[in-house]
């Protein structure tokens, strides 16, 4: 990609999924009306008081677990002072001084082979409200201040951009699986600031910001921009143009484009939140916690793989997302097989739900519907084609599968099938001696003779094994 060493640090903002703001008791959630879930504290009005979240600081230390992370002894706030219209505190609730994690780490997995990514630190915090800029005014939303933020920093780790991607996915994978957030990258809740550098020795170069980058397509496609700059820079002996700097990325150019030079940092007084009582974080408590964190996909993926066999390439769709991984457990646990669960999941399925445009959450048929067609199909009694055929039925009508599978069940045993077959070789002598003349395609006839009387219901195999056996032994 490039020839100079690149090096990448992410700062990951990933807002939480919780019954209420972090600090406050207005709603966490997306609403179509501005300024609808907002209360006094949003709005910084006087005597108001902030009151910490418990589901919120549950889920940081979740997180802060999985990665592996050193936890403070204490759990308390700082504040970042700053004055933003989308601020009217004039301060941000953060931590500073002792974040719920730092110092971890986390596997992850790129072609076939596994990175380890080094966390600096993971911070619980409050977001800011959110901003529209029209040609003559600006408007302002509190719906967004104070709903919880988890800020996840890594070391500088990564050295492409293919790398960063799949280190982020990973961590999406994570918050949702666990239930820490959505991690809905199109509801914005998911924002990175992307720090790039290039070198051509052991050294770091000089570092360059790209805020608020909000798609992981973005992500990948400011890197690659920003090496191609800093290296062509560099090749023209004119290094020294690369400053460190915060520069943001532009959607419609696919280019960076420089905000503010970052040589001075910005002096943001921080200082304990004095509202906040600290609170002692026990070892009871964190195991506790320890114990909601649940089968990680990364454990899925390892059990996939190597218990019940599937491809890599299936894996990789199923634990993609949670919903598919949940269903295709489901279906485990109700005793189907699970090579044949992945064949129908990633085949057969997700093409219906992307074809209807729904979530697995919508599907009709669920796993012990779907165990209906299965097993059938698992011991012939249907075909595959028959079993398609009953998924749509049953599909477009809601019914349940057994209705159509009643009607379709292939006749499979040989005591209700041989007479059929004896029955047609009796009636056709002639087709018997062309055939036994040499004419072997009339095999196909009989075969064909046998699925009219049985309104093809006659199991494919079974009827070719019999009319071999009665023409062989005439
Ligand atoms: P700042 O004080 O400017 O915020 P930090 O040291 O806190 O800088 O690092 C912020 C982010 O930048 C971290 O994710 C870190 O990994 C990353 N980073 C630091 N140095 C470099 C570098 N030379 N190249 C790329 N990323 C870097
Ligand atoms: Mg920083």
């Amino acid at each position: 990609m490039s020839k100079y060493n690149v090096t990448i640090g992410l700062e990951m903002h990933c807002e939480m999924k919780s019954n209420a703001k972090v600090f406050s008791r207005a709603k966490n959630g997306f609403s179509e009306l501005a300024n609808s879930h907002i209360s006094p504290l949003d709005l910084a009005l006087p005597g108001t008081l902030p009151v910490v979240n418990k589901t919120c600081v549950e889920k940081a230390l979740k997180m802060s677990l999985i990665l592996h992370c050193k936890q403070p002894e204490y759990l308390y706030f700082d504040r970042k002072n700053y004055y933003y219209p989308d601020l009217p505190k004039g301060y941000q609730i953060t931590q500073m001084h002792e974040p719920v994690g730092t110092g971890g780490y986390l596997l992850y997995d790129l072609d076939n082979k596994t990175y380890k990514a080094l966390i600096h630190d993971i911070h619980l915090e409050e977001d800011s409200a959110s901003l529209d800029h029209y040609s003559d005014c600006s408007l302002i939303d509190y719906n967004r201040a104070g709903i919880p933020l988890l800020e996840l920093v890594t070391e500088p780790c990564f050295h492409s951009a293919e790398e960063a991607i799949a280190f982020l996915e990973e961590v999406k994978r994570i918050y949702q699986y666990t239930d820490i957030s959505d991690a809905d990258t199109k509801k914005g809740q998911i924002r990175c600031d992307v720090n790039v550098s290039i070198s051509s020795d052991d050294t770091l170069g000089t570092k360059v910001e790209i805020k608020n980058v909000n798609s992981f397509s973005n992500v990948y496609e400011a890197i690659n921009y920003e090496v191609k700059r800093q290296s062509e820079l560099k090749d023209q002996n004119r290094y020294d143009e690369v400053e460190q700097e915060t520069r943001r990325f532009d959607e419609e150019t696919g280019t960076t484009i420089r905000m503010r030079s970052k040589v001075d940092a910005i002096d943001y007084k921080y200082f304990v939140e004095p509202n906040i009582p600290k609170y002692k974080i026990t070892k009871e408590y964190l195991e506790k916690i320890k114990n909601t964190i649940g089968s990680l996909p990364r454990e899925r993926k390892e059990k996939y793989l190597n218990e019940y066999n599937l491809s890599l390439y299936d894996t990789n769709i199923i634990i993609k997302e949670k919903e598919y991984s949940d269903y295709f457990e489901e279906c485990i646990s109700l005793g189907l097989n699970p090579k044949m669960v992945s064949n129908w999941l990633t085949g057969v399925i997700i093409a219906y739900l992307n074809k209807e445009l729904i979530s697995l959450k919508e599907f009709y048929l669920k796993p012990i519907l779907l165990k209906q067609i299965l097993t059938n199909l698992d011991n012939k009694t249907i075909s595959i084609k028959q079993a398609k055929e009953i998924f749509n039925k049953s599909l477009e009508n809601r019914e349940e599968p057994n209705i159509y599978i009643k009607d379709t069940k292939q006749i499979s045993d040989i005591d209700t099938l041989r007479p059929i077959i004896e029955k047609i070789i009796n009636n056709n002598p002639n087709q018997v001696k062309l055939y036994h003349e040499g004419k072997s395609n009339l095999f196909d006839y009989f075969v064909g003779q046998v699925m009219k009387e049985t309104k093809g219901k006659a199991s494919p195999t079974l009827t070719k094994e019999l009319i071999s056996e009665y023409l062989g032994s005439k």
